[in-house]
């Protein structure tokens, strides 16, 4: 099966957006074993969609729409496809009920084009918008299959995850065996060495299949295989993944997909331990990573934020010499990495005290330069570690990244 996507939008012409979501079907369409051969981007034109819509005829079995399902003028990818199948446009009822409800809940009045997003192509299934209002379309007709799908990466994702797989597995994949995922989470390694250290198995991929994607300060792989029973594909890919497991023995954290920050509450409440953190260039997002885990309340004690100099000597004892003078080593230095850490252990009455103080930038700091930052974990009992890290990227980039990393050592 080959398919095409076709994102709708003048604003990705324009350069206004990035085209994310023809990268997200890309990757969601590999993994389930359909070859993307082509992604098309056109305006918001009757006429050029027309065309973009013919060719994909011509050499996709599977045609994908992103954008253009709204509720304004400008909005007519489902016009357009059911005027080129012959088709008539319905007004879909349950999607006009939920649309009506929204309006009717807020207080407001619904206006009449709204209507248009509730509408489906005669004889398509209609695809449910889980986080927004405009319904999706999956028909069949001429050998072709064609999906619609919003343009708002937050609607188009589970729409296309769990009503249009599903769809496409029913109708187009049928006679081809299923496929079965795991995902391998890695922290303390960019995307890119993860990429070399696996080059050789990716390249060489038939199946099962290894899928990076990046994200922020950690990375998942997604491996994938084709089989005739899950107990045949489980073997397949925990083979695969000892293979991947010696190659990156100390980044691969989790074989399913969790962010570290759960991996590390887990472990701890486990093992009964409790943390504290003192916070400077991240200000709270590691204390904000940890308290968005259900169960993080038997493990964290406490944070602190401090970060300006004072704040760091006012509540955290960092000796004023550390922070101010012609020999200072700086407010980002491993010397002020270590009080922080050790100083909330102790205030916070925690078996680990972390700390974080950096560069994030844009601007340079102490004459440092950005992304250069300092992290620290003091042990109850124990030796209290430092670790320089020379981060690229921007100022939310290098923030995230921090945080991860910090969390990535705690784990190792
Ligand atoms: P809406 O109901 O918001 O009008 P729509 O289905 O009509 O949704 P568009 O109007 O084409 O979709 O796009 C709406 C928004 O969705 C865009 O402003 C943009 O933020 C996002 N978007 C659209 N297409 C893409 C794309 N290919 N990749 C990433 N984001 C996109
Ligand atoms: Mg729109």
């Amino acid at each position: 099966m080959k398919a095409e996507i076709i994102a709708v939008g003048t604003e990705l012409l324009l350069g206004q957006i990035v085209n994310t979501n023809a990268q997200f079907l890309s990757k969601e369409l590999a993994a389930i074993g359909i070859d993307v051969y082509f992604q098309t981007v056109v305006g918001d034109n009757a006429l050029r969609m027309k065309q973009s819509i013919e060719t994909a005829q011509s050499r996709a079995d599977i045609i994908i729409f992103s954008g253009g399902i709204g509720p304004t003028q400008d909005d007519i990818t489902k016009d357009v496809v059911a005027e080129l199948l012959g088709r008539e446009l319905h007004i879909e009822q349950r999607s006009l009920d939920k649309i009506e409800q929204m309006f009717t809940s807020r207080g407001t009045l619904m206006t009449e084009n709204n209507k248009r997003q509730a509408t489906l192509i005669e004889g398509a299934t209609p695809l449910t918008n889980e986080t927004g209002l405009a319904l999706g379309n999956a028909i069949f007709q001429d050998d072709h299959y064609y999906i619609i799908l919003p343009g708002p990466p937050k609607e188009l994702k589970p729409m296309f995850t769990n009503h249009a797989v599903p769809w496409l597995q029913q109708h187009a994949l049928t006679g081809e065996m299923p496929i079965y995922s795991k995902m391998l989470k890695f922290a303390g390694i960019g995307e890119s060495m993860l990429e070399d250290k696996l080059k050789d198995l990716i390249s060489a991929q038939t199946d099962p299949t290894i899928a990076p994607y990046a994200g922020e300060g950690e990375v998942t792989v997604r491996i994938s295989t084709k089989a005739g029973s899950e107990s045949e594909a489980m073997v397949k890919l925990n083979e695969l993944e000892v293979q991947i497991q010696q190659r990156l023995p100390e980044h691969l954290y989790a074989s399913h997909d969790i962010p570290i920050e759960h991996v590390i509450v887990e472990m701890m409440a486990d093992r009964e331990l409790t943390l504290g953190a003192a916070e400077s260039c991240t200000g709270g997002l590691l204390m904000e990573l940890l308290t968005s885990i259900p169960g993080s309340g038997t493990m964290l004690r406490g944070g602190i934020v401090c970060y300006t100099n004072e704040m760091k000597e006012k509540l955290l004892n960092v000796p004023h010499a550390y922070l101010e003078g012609e020999d200072a080593p700086g407010a980002v230095s491993p010397e002020v990495a270590k009080v922080l850490a050790e100083q909330v252990r102790m205030i916070t009455d925690a078996d680990y005290g972390l700390a974080v103080t950096g560069v994030a930038g844009p601007g340079y700091s102490e004459r440092k330069k950005v992304g250069l930052v300092y992290i620290g974990i003091a042990e109850r009992g124990g030796e209290t570690e430092i670790h320089e890290l020379n981060l690229s990227g921007n100022r939310e980039t290098i923030r995230i990244r921090s945080a991860k990393t910090l969390l990535y050592r705690l784990w190792r």
